[in-house]
């Protein structure tokens, strides 16, 4: 029988047939189910299992030191106390009772009443019910105290994670400083370089990552939909996640359609969760391992599929692993850098376009299988340009006026520019900054947007009230990346947001988009 049933019942202990039948007819009047029980053991068996009421006839054992009666109804937890309504033969001495009684016993003297007991039993059930009320709550409030210890857990080993993730690539960043400082040797000073950005690539994408998990949970990431080509947005996912692919000698093979396949999508965030997944791919597969990415589609949706040849995934891990927070093995899984929020983000993104993500694995050992499937628009024969015929543009020489306070962003992003073959000028604060642009007409200025006295949306508003011309581009430089400081910087009358730290090939693109001017000696800047 269901518990709900067994706690619902009175149970009845009484001696002849006559009252048997006719407390039976008196239960079942209040609508509740009677159980007759045929001695003082089955009662009591009875009563554990689950009773709302019991009526009973005094029987003098019950009142014994070591009745098993009167330990149940003692041993109850903390919000019941079972209605016992005892029915005794003769008035009696109160003596006679035990000193603690248990808290739900009603007892009533012969002759009964009909009337009397029925309104006893009617309390005793509603008593009841209101303990059970009680302990729903109690449980209720129970979980909820498991559930926020859980999740403190939870948080502090996030943040103990967090802190280690970000340590981890500052190490070697900080020992490339110091082999920088000493090298002598072009060859040892490049590779560092390369494993520094390698590390400093990393600490932007787990940042990066953090705050989209963030804005997703808050309801606050848009997506910038728009019509674009799978093969776009594998390329840009592959570019993103080729330095580790080849940084651990795997080897990668792609498989795409033949046919262009558009996709109404938010390329970067698409690209984001092909990348991740390629990236996991290349983390969870010992060195030399092979990667296969393959597209195809059917029904209406392409379905791309990420094959490694790496440890793999056990039934119960592939049941966790989309859960945020969620690592295999946190060691392996630290070891290999990573927040346990990747395939989090993966999933959520894709759902936002309809899609789905699955993950499948032979077994451990024996590599994984991560499947996106996203709907697309419209499929058409391939136009690809022939080899060749695609052009670098020339480097165009601009003025260009950088705004930040701190000294070192400031002055690391000057000798990008003049290393690109810009000429530059740097102001430290917006007052400097504004007297800059009268003096030295920059095309294009990176703007700081937090800096003490005037903000960098104050010097944007005050150079867009003076219509100069030509008008300078500007470019918000912030760490606040959000959807809002987007639209404030744009309101301010900023032309483009960049997220610090500034992504060297974006201020390529942003030289690229301005006007021409006298063609440039320098060599592209490597990517
Ligand atoms: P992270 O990689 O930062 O730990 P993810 O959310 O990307 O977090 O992945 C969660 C966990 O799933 C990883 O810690 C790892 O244990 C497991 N995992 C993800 N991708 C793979 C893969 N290709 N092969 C084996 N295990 C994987």
């Amino acid at each position: 029988m269901p518990t709900k049933e067994l706690e619902e019942r009175v149970l009845l202990l009484v001696k002849t047939s006559r009252d048997v039948a006719e407390t039976l007819s008196l239960i079942h009047s209040v609508g509740v189910e009677g159980v007759t029980c045929g001695d003082l053991a089955e009662l009591c068996d009875q009563i554990e299992q689950g009773a709302a009421a019991i009526i009973m006839i005094e029987a003098p054992e019950i009142w014994d030191d070591n009745s098993r009666f009167l330990s149940i109804l003692h041993e109850q937890p903390t919000w019941s106390s079972i209605p016992a309504i005892i029915i005794t033969n003769e008035p009696r001495s109160e003596d006679l009772l035990p000193e603690n009684l248990p808290l739900g016993v009603t007892l009533i003297e012969r002759p009964i009443r009909k009337g009397v007991l029925m309104s006893l039993t009617r309390s005793a059930l509603l008593a009841r019910r209101n303990q059970y009320q009680v302990r729903d709550l109690l449980n209720e409030r129970q979980s909820l105290v498991d559930m926020l210890r859980d999740e403190a857990t939870l948080k502090n080993d996030f943040l103990a994670t967090l802190a280690h993730e970000l340590r981890n690539p500052l190490a070697p960043i900080r020992t490339g400083l110091q082999v920088l400082r000493l090298s002598t040797s072009k060859e040892d000073s490049l590779r560092t370089l390369e494993m520094m950005e390698r590390q400093v690539r990393h600490m932007v994408h787990l940042i990066d990552d953090l705050l989209d998990i963030a804005r997703i949970s808050r309801g606050r990431l848009n997506l910038r939909k728009e019509h674009v080509s799978l093969n776009t947005v594998v390329d840009n996912a592959i570019e993103a996640s080729k330095p580790l692919i080849e940084a651990c000698h795997h080897k990668l093979t792609t498989t795409l359609p033949q046919q262009t396949v558009t996709l109404d999508a938010d390329p970067t965030r698409i690209a984001q969760v092909i990348g991740n997944l390629l990236t996991n791919a290349a983390k969870y597969t010992p060195d030399g391992g092979a990667i296969a990415l393959r597209a195809q589609c059917a029904d209406g949706s392409v379905r791309i599929e990420i094959q490694d040849t790496g440890i793999g995934l056990s039934p119960d891990a592939l049941t966790k692993i989309f859960d945020m927070f969620s690592q295999v093995d946190p060691l392996l899984g630290r070891s290999q850098g990573g927040l346990g929020i990747g395939l989090t983000l993966a999933r959520r993104l894709t759902e936002m376009h309809n899609g789905t993500v699955e993950a499948t694995s032979p077994g451990l050992g024996r590599g994984s299988t991560f499947v996106v499937t996203l709907p697309y628009v419209s499929t058409a024969p391939s136009h690809a340009p022939p080899p060749g015929e695609f052009h670098t543009p020339n480097r165009i020489s601009h003025r260009i006026l950088i705004v930040d306070d701190k000294v070192d962003i400031a002055e690391s992003l000057e000798d990008l520019l003049q290393l690109l073959g810009q000429e530059t000028f740097t102001a430290f604060n917006g007052t400097d900054a504004l007297k800059a642009v009268k003096e030295f007409h920059p095309e294009l200025i990176f703007l700081d947007i937090g800096m003490p006295g005037m903000t960098g949306y104050e010097v944007a508003r005050q150079l867009r009230v003076q219509q100069l011309s030509p008008r300078p581009r500007l470019i918000a430089v912030t760490g606040w990346g959000a959807e809002h400081d987007i639209a404030l910087a744009q309101e301010a009358g900023f032309d483009q947001h960049l997220t610090k730290p500034v992504d060297p090939c974006k201020v390529e693109e942003i030289l690229r988009d301005l006007a021409p001017g006298p063609p440039l000696e320098h060599p592209t800047f490597a990517r």
